[in-house]
């Protein structure tokens, strides 16, 4: 049998594997612990019980980027939205990235940014992040000014550390940005709900900035797959050129438009999991053995001082809880992840860990 042969820079790539284990206890992949409200499910069913099966899609989303500008105060033209957040930046990277150019990432981070890069041919330019995780914003910045990258990604709160970047540190890679003369800035905001400020505040008609959210976390809709681009009208221009047509479903973007009305419902489910992070992360200060990392998302990174991680996570399995495994992973060595589920879910999670470390 002949193969078709894969792209030669693509035979190296790894897929995005995070393993889909049916246990008791997921928590491995950053979802809500929460259903969304009966009412929105009820109403969104109602809605698209509605729908012309036959027709395709609003292939501008107009009610949907009506609502959601409603929602953040913002005319629709600022908005673009795409299945996931994962889409967005997708897309992102197919206009202003590819073959020839290149996005700047700040490691660890977000896997998908360098991922993408890679499947739409974009170079990258690696940047560390210091020994906490933490970004130097004047080493970003030389990095930004040396290697005049087409695209920047930060990700804050990032991704697997949960560190939040300061507003400084996003003006001032606006401004090495703006200095070299082009370049766009993408802030990944996947779980800006969870944390204390936005970026949104900076974006404006004629800066290169876009921030890119999701509806998969506070919104409780992962299954859905919508996420949204925040930016200039003009970038919203270019993003619709390269999308595929019709891409967004119905049913997607029905729920979108539908969900900002539960508002109050989305922040008390945020409240409830800013709490319990607090409560899960001071529990897991209190063990020895381990380096906890303060996070303004739903998930905790921490590090096993004393033990092989890996070890720890099969341990933590076979107690029949799924948490992230990242201790093999280059600068994150030891270290694993845990998203914020329901109070008996942490519990659950904190009393396995407890044991394995004993
Ligand atoms: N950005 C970051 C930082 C994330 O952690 C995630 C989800 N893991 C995404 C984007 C993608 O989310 P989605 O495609 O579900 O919107």
């Amino acid at each position: 049998m002949t193969r078709p042969k894969l792209r030669d820079d693509l035979v190296a790539l790894e897929g995005y594997h995070s393993p889909q284990v049916d246990v008791a206890v997921r928590l491995n992949t950053n979802e809500s612990p929460f259903p969304p409200p009966p009412e929105f499910v009820e109403e969104w069913r109602t809605r698209v019980a509605r729908v012309d099966l036959n027709r395709y899609p609003d292939r501008g989303a107009r009610d949907l980027r009506a609502a959601l500008g409603g929602y953040l105060g913002l005319p629709p033209d600022r908005l673009f939205c795409a299945n996931g957040s994962n889409e967005v930046l997708q897309t992102l990277l197919l206009a202003y990235g590819g073959p020839g150019r290149r996005a700047a990432v700040f490691e660890p981070s977000y896997v998908l940014h360098a991922h993408i890069a890679r499947i739409t041919g974009t170079g990258l330019v690696t940047g560390e992040r210091e020994r906490d995780f933490h970004l130097d914003p004047d080493g970003a910045v030389r990095l930004v000014r040396d290697e005049a990258p087409d695209v920047v990604f930060l990700t804050t709160p990032n991704n697997p550390t949960g560190l939040v970047e300061p507003r400084e540190t996003v003006e001032a890679l606006l401004a090495a940005v703006a200095a070299n003369g082009a370049g766009l800035v993408v802030v990944d905001e996947a779980y800006a709900e969870f944390a204390p400020w936005s970026a949104l505040e900076l974006v404006s008609g004629d800066v290169p900035l876009v921030v890119v959210r999701t509806y998969s976390k506070v919104w409780s809709m992962a299954a859905f797959r919508l996420g949204f681009g925040v930016g200039p009208a003009w970038l919203v221009e270019d993003l619709m050129k390269v999308v595929l047509p019709y891409h967004l479903s119905v049913p997607t973007q029905v729920a979108g438009e539908i969900a900002v009305a539960y508002r109050s419902e989305r922040d008390a489910r945020v409240a409830a999991i800013v709490s319990e992070r607090e409560r899960v992360s001071a529990a897991l200060s209190g063990m020895d053995g381990v380096e906890v990392f303060p996070s303004g998302a739903n998930f905790v990174l921490f590090r096993l001082l004393d033990l092989d991680g890996h070890a720890v996570w099969e341990a933590l399995l076979g107690a029949g809880v799924l948490v992230r495994d990242f201790s093999r992973w280059p600068r994150l060595e030891g270290c694993l992840r845990v998203t914020i589920g329901r109070p008996e879910e942490n519990d659950a999670f904190l009393t396995a860990l407890k044991e394995v470390l004993a």
